[in-house]
C-alpha cells in the first residue's frame, strides 16, 4: 500500500482553540527562561505551583520524553484548569499538535466511543516529513556550512537575502573563508557588495542558538565529495497521524477532513500506516512528534473509555494526555464504585496529578481586569472592586460573565465606562448558581418535577 500524506490546504481540524473566547487572553503559561512562573504574564495570574509543574511538563514534551503519560489537573470549578491547558498549548512549538476535547464529545459522535478516542489520540501525534525541493530565485534562504569546509573549527547557519543563484554560490564560498577567519558568526544576515565583492552584515536573524533551532532550517549548502558547494532545499511539513489515516482510508481522501465525517477507520489501515511511519523514521525521512491531547471534564467518560485509554497510552504512538476535572470523590460512570475524581484507580495510579487552588481576592481582581482589557471595556475602580467581591462570593466565571452585560448597561446610559450601578443592575438581572438554587427551593411548587 502506498501511503500519501498530501494535505495541502487543510486547516488543523480538531484544534478549535481560537474559538474558545473565554480563554482568548491566555497567550502562554507566563514562565520565564528558567520555566519559573511570573506573577502576571501572558494573561496568566497566580496558580503558581500548577504553572511551575506544567513548565516541567512543557520541557519534557519539547524533549519528546513524556509520550504515553497521563496528567490530571484537578481542582475546584473556575480555578483555571482549562486556562492552564490552553497556556501550555500556546507555549508548544507550532509543529507540536495539541487537541482539545470535552469528554462528552466522545459520546455524541456517530462513531463508537473507542474509535472517537483513537481518532483524538492520533490527531495528537505529529509526523514531520522531510522533502527536498528546488530553490527559487529571490527566496530568503538559510545556508549551512559544513564543518569540513571551514577547516573543521567553525560551523555556521547564516541567512542570506539573495536575488539570484550566482550570488548564493558566491556568498557561500565567501562565507567559508570568512567563517574560517571567524569574522561572521552563525545567525548573521549577510549580503554581498557587488561593487567590491565584500560581505556586508545586515543584522542578526536570531539572538540565541535556541531561537535558531525553533526557527528550523530550510535550505542548506552541503559539501559534495569534491568539497564544493551544493544547494539543497529541505522542506518540512507536519501532518497528524489521524490526517494520514483519513487520507488513506476514504475514497474522498482529504475532503473528509473538512467535513469532519471521517467514519470508522479500519484497524488494518492504521496498522499499515504505523508500519510505514516506522520505516520513514528508520530511513530518516520523518520524525514523530508526540503532542498533547487535552480531555476536559474527564469524569464524564465511562469505565470502558477509561480502560481503553489505559490501553492507548501503551501504544507505540501515544501523545501525552492531560485530563481535567473538578470532581472530588465521585462515582466512576458505568460502575457503582466511587473513586477520587471519578477516575478508576489504575488510571489514577499512572497519572501525575497537578492541583489547582481557589484564587485570592487580588488574583480574582487581576484576572477580571485582564478580561475587561481583552473585551476592550472600560471599568472604573469602584466597579472593579464590586465585581471582584462578586467573584469572591460567587465564582470567577460568573463575575467574568457580568463584564459584557454590565458594559451593555453602561452603553444604555450613554457611557463608555462601567460604573458600580451597571454591575449592580447586571447582578440583579442575572442570577448566579447559588441564588438560582435558592430561588428554585422557594418556588418549587411552580415547576414540574
Ligand atoms: P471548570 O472546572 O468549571 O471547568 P476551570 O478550572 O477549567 O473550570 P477555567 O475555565 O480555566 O476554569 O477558568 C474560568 C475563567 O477564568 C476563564 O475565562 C479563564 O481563562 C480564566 N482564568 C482562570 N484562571 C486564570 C488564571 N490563572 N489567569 C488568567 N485567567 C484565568
Amino acid at each position: 500500500m502506498s501511503i500519501t500524506t498530501s494535505t495541502e490546504g487543510i486547516t488543523n481540524e480538531g484544534n478549535n482553540l481560537a474559538l474558545i473566547a473565554s480563554h482568548s487572553h491566555i497567550t502562554g503559561l507566563g514562565l520565564d527562561d528558567n520555566l519559573q512562573p511570573r506573577e502576571n504574564s501572558q494573561g496568566m495570574v497566580g496558580q503558581l505551583k500548577a504553572r511551575k509543574a506544567l513548565g516541567i511538563i512543557l520541557r519534557m514534551v519539547e524533549e519528546g520524553k513524556i509520550a504515553g503519560r497521563a496528567i490530571l489537573i484537578a481542582g475546584p470549578p473556575s480555578t483555571g484548569k482549562t486556562a492552564l491547558a490552553m497556556g501550555l498549548s500556546q507555549n508548544l512549538g507550532k509543529d507540536v499538535p495539541f487537541t482539545a476535547i470535552t469528554a462528552s464529545e466522545i459520546f455524541s459522535k456517530e462513531i463508537s466511543k473507542t474509535e472517537a478516542l483513537t481518532q483524538s489520540f492520533r490527531k495528537s501525534i505529529g509526523i514531520r516529513i522531510k522533502e527536498e525541493t528546488e530553490v527559487i530565485e529571490g527566496e530568503v534562504i538559510e545556508i549551512q556550512i559544513d564543518r569540513s569546509l571551514t577547516g573543521g573549527h567553525k560551523q555556521g547557519k547564516i541567512t542570506i537575502r539573495t536575488t539570484d543563484m550566482e550570488t548564493i554560490y558566491e556568498l557561500g564560498n565567501k562565507m567559508i573563508d570568512e567563517l574560517s577567519k571567524e569574522k561572521i558568526i552563525a545567525g548573521d544576515i549577510i549580503s554581498i557588495d557587488k561593487s567590491n565583492g565584500k560581505i556586508i552584515k545586515l543584522g542578526r536573524s536570531f539572538s540565541r542558538a535556541r531561537d535558531y533551532d525553533a526557527m528550523g532550517s530550510d535550505t542548506k549548502f552541503i559539501s559534495c565529495p569534491e568539497g564544493e558547494l551544493q544547494v539543497r532545499k529541505e522542506v518540512l511539513h507536519t501532518v497528524s497521524l489521524h490526517e494520514i489515516d483519513v487520507i488513506n482510508s476514504r475514497q474522498q481522501g482529504f475532503l473528509a477532513l473538512f467535513s469532519g465525517d471521517t467514519g470508522e477507520i479500519r484497524s488494518e489501515v492504521r496498522d499499515q500506516i504505523n508500519l510505514k511511519v516506522g520505516e520513514w523514521k528508520e530511513e530518516g525521512k520523518a520524525d514523530i512528534i508526540p503532542g498533547v491531547l487535552f480531555i476536559d471534564e474527564v469524569h464524564m467518560l465511562d469505565i470502558e473509555c477509561f480502560s481503553f485509554i489505559n490501553r492507548l497510552l501503551e501504544d507505540e504512538f501515544s501523545p501525552i494526555v492531560i485530563m481535567a476535572t473538578n470532581r472530588g470523590i465521585s462515582k466512576t460512570r458505568g460502575t457503582n464504585y466511587k473513586s477520587p475524581h471519578g477516575l478508576p484507580l489504575d488510571l489514577l495510579d499512572r497519572s501525575i496529578i497537578i492541583q489547582t487552588e481557589n484564587y485570592q481576592e487580588d488574583e480574582i481582581e487581576s484576572i477580571l481586569k485582564i478580561r475587561c482589557n481583552e473585551e476592550e471595556v472600560e471599568i472604573n475602580n469602584d466597579a472593579i472592586k464590586l465585581l471582584t467581591k462578586i467573584g469572591v462570593e460567587t465564582s470567577l466565571r460568573y463575575a467574568s460573565n457580568l463584564i459584557s452585560v454590565s458594559y451593555l448597561m453602561s452603553k444604555k446610559r450613554r457611557s463608555n465606562e462601567i460604573e458600580i450601578e451597571d454591575i449592580k443592575r447586571a447582578y440583579l438581572l442575572f442570577l448566579d448558581s447559588s441564588r438560582s438554587v435558592s430561588y428554585l427551593q422557594e418556588n418549587e411548587s411552580n415547576y414540574i418535577d
